[in-house]
Parts: structure tokens; C-alpha cells; sequence
């Protein structure tokens, strides 16, 4: 059981929450973030296996990606080269929560509002911790289900920022197969991703959008089938195919503000279902909506 009751707590370590917590702790705010997994990334996401490195979610971030969106943020960026495949995804989050208390594998099932703050539960109902201030990070529909009972009008409109789903198949294959493929791969159904640097020969392979949302619910191996069979690629060349199911990938109608704010009850919500005044990448909202959030959190707060 934790117990912060002064500190700023945010629901999620995805990219929004390690650009919310490096803003806020520049301002010398003490944060606790929540993560239902066990690593920092959310949808930035790479999976390791026996085989090598994929970058599943959305590629990885450039130092001037950062920079464009505040200072801070880029301060502590390990890197200074402009290629989005040169570190993991999930290492881009983790680089920039950096030394900032984690809980990972802790999902948030619910919140309450008690006299001194805001209380986080789990859903076997213990309490997980408590925070003067609650900043929620989860895609859209998430954060809806746990705004319900506490702020229904906030979980109405996050319900408008639609969100597609995606399908991604994780592929190594030789070297010459996987040359020979991006060489002659079709276009179609299956779109193939750059590599990550030092994992040549491991590919992901994302489905049509529109293909993916009728079959999000088959069974994964229907799926490699089906990605291999495009890609006209035998069981005999490959050293391992692994498929990944996102329900909630990208928000295509992304919210016309840039965050929810409430400064009486000091609950916010950022990510990238809000555009603001920028309608681009989800990344960039993303972190425009959390620059956004931490620059609304700070105004009017002392710190000790
Ligand atoms: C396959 C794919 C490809 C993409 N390609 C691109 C692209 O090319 N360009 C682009 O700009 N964007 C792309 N995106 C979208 C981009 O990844 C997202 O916009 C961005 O990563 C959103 O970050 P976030 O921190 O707001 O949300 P998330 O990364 O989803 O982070 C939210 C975190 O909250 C955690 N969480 C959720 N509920 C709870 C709970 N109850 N308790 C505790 N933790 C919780 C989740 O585990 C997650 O770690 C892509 C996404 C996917 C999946």
C-alpha cells in the first residue's frame, strides 16, 4: 500500500506521462506514476525476444521532436542524431521519465475524491495511493471508464475522440529473405515498418486499417497467416512471427482542446486524443497536450 498524499499522481507511463512527470518535476513537483504494466512505453512499445528487438507501437522519438515542443524535454535526451529507429521506443519513454518513482504492474480500477485529495484503487479495492493532484494518461476510452463515476461530462467527451484499432505482426526471417521482401513485398494489406538500428532483420508488418478492424477479434495466428501468406513467405524461412493486437491505437478524431484541467479539484487528463492548436502525429499531441497540462498544473502552485 502507498501513501503520498502531497504529491501529483499520474495514471499511466506512456509518452504523455514521462513528458507530464519531466515538466512537473522540473518544476520541483514531486510525481508518482501509475503503470498497469510492467515497463514504461505504452504504446511506444518494444517487445524483446530470443530473437532480437521490435518496435511495435508507434516508432521512437528524435531529440528535436522534443525540443519542438519544449526545452525540457530534450534537456537529458541521450541522443543527438535525427533517426526515430535508433533506440527502442519503450528506452525513448524511459529516457525521459527518468529517475522519477514508477509503480509498474499497478492498474488504476478506480477513484475517489476523500477530504484530503484524490484516493487510487485497485480493483480488488486496495488502495494504491493518494495524491493532492490526479493526472490521467490512458488512451481515451480508458481514461472515460475511469472518469465515469467521478466526472461523467469529462468521460462523455473523451468518448468522442474515436480511436482505431491496429494489428502488427513481428517477423525475422534471413537476411536475404527479408531483403528479397523489401524488395518485391507488395503494397497492400500489409505495410512494412522500417527496422529498428541493430535489428536488421526483424521486421513488423502493420495490417490495413480498415482490415484490422473487421478481424480484431480473430484468433493471432490466423493473423500471422495471413500477413505471411501476403507477404508470400513460408513457415521453413522464418525464425519467428509473433502477432500484437492494439484495440485502442490511434485517435483519429482527436478532442479540440488541448487538455481537461480542473483546478479547484486538481484532476487533468492529457494524451494524445487532444489537438489543440496542433492536429498532427498522435506523438506530438501527445506531448503538446501534456506540455499543455503541466504548464496548467503549475500555474498558481507553490512548491515547499
Ligand atoms: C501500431 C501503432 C503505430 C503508431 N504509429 C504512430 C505514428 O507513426 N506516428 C504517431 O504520431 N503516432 C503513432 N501511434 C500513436 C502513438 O503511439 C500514440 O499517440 C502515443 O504513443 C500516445 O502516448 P500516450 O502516453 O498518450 O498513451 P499510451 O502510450 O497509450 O500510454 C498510456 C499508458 O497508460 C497505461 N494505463 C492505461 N490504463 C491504466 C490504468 N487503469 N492504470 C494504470 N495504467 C494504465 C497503459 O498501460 C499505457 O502505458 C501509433 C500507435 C500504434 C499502436
Amino acid at each position: 500500500m502507498i501513501h503520498e498524499s502531497k504529491t501529483i499522481a499520474i495514471v499511466g507511463a506512456g509518452l504523455t506521462a514521462a513528458a507530464l512527470s519531466r515538466l512537473l518535476r522540473a518544476g520541483r513537483h514531486p510525481v508518482l506514476v501509475f503503470e498497469k504494466a510492467r515497463g514504461p512505453g505504452g504504446r511506444l512499445s518494444t517487445r524483446k525476444t530470443a530473437h532480437g528487438r521490435y518496435n511495435h507501437g508507434a516508432a521512437g522519438l528524435t531529440g528535436a521532436e522534443l525540443a519542438s515542443v519544449h526545452p525540457v524535454l530534450s534537456a537529458h535526451w541521450p541522443r543527438s542524431d535525427g533517426n526515430p529507429f535508433a533506440m527502442p521506443s519503450n528506452e525513448c519513454v524511459r529516457a525521459l521519465l527518468g529517475d522519477a518513482s514508477v509503480v509498474y504492474t499497478a492498474q488504476v480500477a478506480r477513484l475517489t475524491r476523500g477530504h484530503s485529495g484524490w484516493n487510487l484503487s485497485a480493483s480488488d479495492g486496495s488502495v494504491l495511493g493518494q495524491a493532492s493532484t490526479l493526472l490521467l494518461t490512458a488512451p481515451a476510452p480508458q481514461s472515460a471508464d475511469l472518469l465515469q463515476e467521478v466526472l461523467p461530462s469529462w468521460a462523455n467527451q473523451l468518448r468522442q475522440a474515436h480511436m482505431e484499432p491496429s494489428w502488427v505482426v513481428m517477423v525475422k526471417a534471413s537476411l536475404p529473405t527479408m531483403q528479397d521482401l523489401t524488395d518485391s513485398a507488395p503494397t497492400g494489406r500489409w505495410h512494412r515498418r522500417k527496422p529498428l538500428l541493430g535489428h536488421p532483420d526483424c521486421y513488423v508488418f502493420e495490417a490495413d486499417r480498415t482490415w484490422a478492424h473487421q478481424h480484431l477479434e480473430e484468433d493471432p495466428r490466423d493473423i500471422i497467416a495471413d500477413c505471411l501468406g501476403h507477404l508470400g513467405l513460408g513457415s521453413e524461412q522464418i525464425e519467428e512471427a509473433t502477432a500484437h493486437r492494439w484495440r485502442y491505437a490511434r485517435c483519429v478524431s482527436p478532442l479540440a482542446s488541448s487538455h481537461f484541467w480542473d483546478p479547484e479539484t486538481r484532476i487533468g487528463v492529457a494524451g494524445d486524443a487532444f489537438a489543440g492548436e496542433v492536429s498532427q502525429q498522435g506523438i506530438l499531441r501527445a506531448l503538446h497536450s501534456a506540455a499543455e497540462l503541466a504548464s496548467a498544473v503549475l500555474e498558481g502552485t507553490h512548491c515547499s
